[in-house]
C-alpha cells in the first residue's frame, strides 16, 4: 500500500516532469543545452524512481552524482533535500545540499540557495555552530539576508546570548522596520536586566529596564523586575507598589504576584488591596488560583477570597459540603475551604500550572518565552484545567 511519503514524492515527480516538458517545449533548442537537459532529466527520473521504491540512499547517490546541473536540477535537488529534512532524515538532506554547495560551476545566487538549505539542515539537527557559520555568510547581502538574521536571532535565544540578540534586532530593524516586534526586543533587555540583577548589579539592571521601556512602554515584565529589584534593596514600599500595579492590570499573574504582595505590602494595607483586586471576576479567580496552587499562602484575606470564589461555583460549593456558605461558624467555613483547596491541588497534575495559548505547552512556572514554540508572551495560568466543566 502506498505510504504518505510515496504520494509526496510522486507529486514532486509529476511537478519535475511537467517543468521539464514546459522547458523543452518553449525553451531554446541549442543542441548542447538540449543534450544537458536530457541527461539531467534522465538522471532525476532515475532518482525519483529510487525514492518511489523506498530506496533513499540510492536516490541520494543518483542525485548527487549527476554531472552539470541547470536551474531546474538545482531547485529539484534542494526540494528533495528539504523533503528529507522534514522527514527527519537529516543526514540525507545534508548530503544533498552539501553536494550542491561543493559544485564549482554554480553562481552566487545558486550558492546562497544551497547554503541556506544546508544551514536549515544543521539548524533542524540542533547543530547550531555549523548552522551559524552558514547563516553568517548569508548575513551581508542577498535574498536570504533577513531569513539568516532571523535564524541567528533564534540561535541567540536558544543559547541565551541576549546581548547579541539585541544587536541582531537592531540590524534587522535597520534593514526592514517592523522585522522584529518591539515587544521581543524589550524581552531581550529584560533578560539582560534579570542577569544583572542576579549578579547584584542593580544600577545596570535599572538601566536595562529603561531600555526595555523605551522599546515597549508599559511592559508588565519590566514592572515585575523593577519590583523585585526594589525588594532586593529593601525598598518594600516601591516593590509593593509595583506588584500592586501588576495585580490590578493582570489578574492572571496573581499566582506569581500574590506571594510577593504578601511579603512586601504592610498588613494594614493588604486587606484593602485584596478587596480592590477581588472586585472583578478575573481578580477573584486569580487570587483563588494562587491560593489553591501555593500551600504556603495562609493569609486570612486570601483564604477568604477563595471562599468567596467557591460560593460562586456550584461544583465547588457541592465539594465544600452541605451548608456552605450558610455556616456562620468560621472554623467550619475554613475547614470546608481547606477541603476544596486540597482536592483541587490533587486534581492538578504536577507541572501544569501554566499553558501556552499558541501550542498548548504546559509548564510549572511562568515563562515569558514558550519553550515549545518559542513564542513570546503566550504562556499564562492554565486555569481552565482546574475548573473544567465550570460555568465560569
Ligand atoms: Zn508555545
Amino acid at each position: 500500500m502506498p505510504t504518505e511519503s510515496t504520494f509526496l514524492f510522486a507529486g514532486l515527480l509529476f511537478l519535475a516532469a511537467a517543468l521539464g516538458y514546459v522547458f523543452a517545449r518553449y525553451g531554446d533548442f541549442d543542441e548542447d543545452a538540449e543534450e544537458l537537459r536530457e541527461s539531467a532529466r534522465a538522471n532525476f527520473v532515475k532518482g525519483f524512481r529510487h525514492l518511489l521504491n523506498e530506496e533513499p540512499d540510492q536516490a541520494v547517490e543518483v542525485f548527487t552524482s549527476s554531472g552539470d546541473m541547470d536551474e531546474e536540477g538545482l531547485e529539484t535537488q534542494i526540494a528533495v533535500g528539504g523533503l528529507f529534512r522534514r522527514r527527519g532524515e537529516i543526514d540525507r538532506a545534508i548530503r544533498m545540499h552539501q553536494n550542491l554547495l561543493d559544485r564549482p560551476g554554480i553562481n552566487r545566487t545558486q550558492r546562497d540557495k544551497a547554503r541556506f538549505a544546508l544551514a536549515e539542515d544543521f539548524f533542524s539537527a540542533g547543530l547550531f555552530d555549523r548552522a551559524e557559520d552558514l547563516y553568517l555568510q548569508l548575513r551581508e547581502a542577498g535574498e536570504y539576508r533577513i531569513a539568516a538574521l532571523r535564524r541567528l536571532l533564534r540561535i541567540c535565544e536558544v543559547t541565551a546570548e541576549w546581548d547579541r540578540a539585541v544587536d541582531l534586532c537592531g540590524e534587522l530593524l535597520r534593514i526592514e522596520p517592523g522585522a522584529v516586534p518591539l515587544a521581543q526586543l524589550a524581552h531581550y533587555y529584560c533578560e539582560l536586566a534579570e542577569q544583572a540583577r542576579r549578579q547584584g548589579n542593580w544600577k545596570e539592571a535599572s538601566r536595562l529596564l529603561d531600555q526595555a521601556d523605551s522599546a515597549e512602554p508599559g511592559k508588565l515584565r519590566c514592572t515585575l523586575i523593577r519590583g523585585d529589584l526594589a525588594a532586593d534593596q529593601g525598598q518594600m514600599a516601591v516593590a509593593a507598589a509595583a506588584y500592586a500595579e501588576i495585580a490590578r492590570a493582570a489578574p492572571a499573574m496573581l499566582g506569581d504576584i500574590l506571594p510577593r504582595l504578601l511579603r512586601t505590602v504592610p498588613a494594614s494595607g493588604l486587606g484593602q488591596l485584596l478587596d480592590e483586586v477581588t472586585g472583578t471576576p478575573e481578580g477573584l479567580r486569580g487570587i483563588a488560583l494562587a491560593v489553591i496552587r501555593d500551600p504556603q499562602i495562609n493569609h486570612p484575606g486570601a483564604i477568604d477570597s477563595l471562599g468567596r470564589f467557591i460560593e460562586q461555583q456550584p461544583i465547588l460549593r457541592d465539594l465544600a459540603g452541605a451548608g456552605f456558605p450558610a455556616s456562620t461558624a468560621m472554623d467550619s467555613r475554613r475547614q470546608a475551604i481547606e477541603r476544596v483547596r486540597k482536592a483541587l491541588q490533587q486534581l492538578t497534575p504536577p507541572g501544569t500550572n501554566y499553558q501556552c495559548a499558541d501550542c498548548g505547552y504546559y509548564s510549572s512556572v511562568l515563562q515569558w518565552q514558550c519553550p515549545g514554540c518559542r513564542a513570546w508572551d503566550t504562556v499564562s495560568a492554565a486555569d481552565r484545567l482546574l475548573f473544567k466543566g465550570s460555568p465560569v
